[in-house]
């Protein structure tokens, strides 16, 4: 854990300064390793992730203002978490000091500049843990903005104009696919129905799917019953882990098959756990179960493994995403027609302005985002970016499903409200990320109350 603070210097520019007395500034940031003991009940149990700890490498931002806090996480699934907030505290040190109007005026610039810190950027490229920590940054930036303008992250996102929207985003690596004037025009195409669309989504909102019933630990018995449970609750598509042996995962979908009917959308998720041919053969043996996707395949960096599959295993589609690091592995996987779903996450990517460049590639060549969620706190913070595609960019249509697991959003200030199959606009100010104080206190590693205790009790037993 480490504090950050305004250095004195910039505290004196900042009081003599009249213009700056009247302006909120970023005082400082801090980081949280906090973790939740997932693997105990196998929650988030698939074929490449055995024993998950649901955790957040968790920033949060503070300014001149007690009341106003920016709040970002990324999700990691627990060992590493603490090499994340590592990567977090050192970028985050490079917005203190920063007027929060500048910063809203310029969230463009600063995103590029925190990824193009030469020495950081040799251990990455735009991926992998600093690629996280700048969408940290970022993420919790608009988390600030929206809450100091008093709305939700995506009622922000919608009501920015079509150059607020370009402006933030960095088009290096991808103008070969998308330039700043198509995004524009994509853009001021769907200007003319934003205010029906809100009116639709304050009333419907976006349509989820669950992953609740489809880890790879569960029993058939548990599988059936909160496949049971899905349906009852609304939901029209329901995916599940697959990937274990053709056996096993023919005996599973048979059986949910069974109890949902002929036309119930089920998808597959794999995991990356196969080799591309190995990929193909699966898959076409699993054809009779009528699969609405198979997600992730293979490995998420190839990208020409996935073309190879998706025209392998048509009809059934190929979703992706998760594990895309950037906007260039989106805009090979769109221009070699190697995904029908587009799987953007929240905090994969260097957050909101790298989302908003990936929803706006979908919408190029026609593939609808389904954005990935579960974790900790994805749900809350994606369905913030589907409702503004949804608004101000794609529209409201039938492809879209956003991921929604049902666990751990009682830790955050608003959770998601999924109701009769469909996620709700959320009405608080901000991004979705704020967690709840008692519970970053309750699961911080190792300190935090629940750690100590189970430390304890683990040193008992041996
Ligand atoms: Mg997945």
């Amino acid at each position: 854990m480490k504090i950050c603070g305004m250095n004195l210097e910039s505290l004196k520019v900042w009081k003599g300064s009249w213009h700056n007395f009247m302006a909120t500034l970023i005082t400082g940031v801090r980081t949280f390793d906090v973790r939740f003991p997932t693997s105990t009940m196998l929650d988030g149990s698939d074929a490449m992730n055995a024993d998950p700890d649901y955790s957040a490498a968790y920033l949060k931002i503070y300014t001149s203002d007690p009341e106003l806090t920016g709040d970002s996480l990324v999700f990691t699934i627990g060992r590493g978490n603490e090499v994340q907030n590592s990567a977090i505290d050192i970028l985050a040190a490079h917005i203190v000091g920063m007027d929060t109007q500048h910063a809203f005026d310029t969230i463009g610039d600063i995103g590029r500049k925190l990824s193009a810190d030469s020495q950081l950027r040799w251990l990455g490229t735009d991926k992998g843990v600093f690629h996280m920590g700048a969408g940290a940054v970022v993420n919790a930036l608009w988390d600030l903005f929206a809450k100091e303008r008093k709305l939700p992250l995506w009622k922000l996102l919608a009501d920015l104009t079509p150059e607020q929207v370009v402006a933030a985003i960095d088009f290096r690596y991808i103008s070969d696919a998308l330039t700043p004037d198509e995004a524009l025009q994509i853009l001021r195409n769907a200007q003319h129905a934003k205010v029906a669309n809100e009116e639709i989504l304050r009333r419907d909102g976006v349509r989820a799917y669950t992953t609740t019933p489809g880890w790879l630990g569960y029993d058939d018995e548990k599988m059936l019953r909160l496949t049971s449970e899905a349906v009852a609750d609304g939901f029209t598509l329901v995916k599940y882990k697959c990937g274990k042996s053709v056996e096993d995962d023919r005996r599973r979908l048979g059986k949910v098959r069974q109890l949902v009917g002929p036309d119930f959308r089920i998808a597959i998720d794999a995991n990356q756990v196969w080799d591309v041919n190995t990929a193909i053969d699966w898959v076409n043996q699993l054809q009779e179960y009528k699969l609405e996707w198979i997600e992730e395949p293979t490995h998420p960096d190839d990208v020409v493994g996935h073309s190879t599959i998706a025209a392998g295993v048509a009809p059934t589609k190929v979703a992706t995403g998760e594990h895309a690091a950037n906007r260039i592995m989106f805009k090979q996987l769109l221009q070699l027609n190697a995904i029908s779903v587009m799987q953007i996450d929240a905090t994969r990517v260097a957050g909101v302005n790298e989302n908003l460049a990936n929803i706006l590639l979908a919408a190029k060549f026609n593939i609808p985002v389904c954005p990935h969620a579960g974790g900790v706190g994805l749900c809350e913070m994606v369905q913030h970016l589907a409702m503004f595609d949804a608004i101000a960019v794609s529209g409201h249509h039938e492809r879209r499903f956003v991921e929604y697991v049902h666990h751990l959003h009682e830790h955050f200030v608003e959770p998601t409200n999924v109701v009769a199959g469909f996620y709700k606009a959320p009405q608080l100010p901000g991004s979705g990320a704020h967690m709840l104080d008692s519970s970053i206190d309750r699961y911080l590693f190792p300190t935090g109350h629940y750690w100590t205790e189970a430390l304890q009790q683990s040193g008992a037993q041996k």
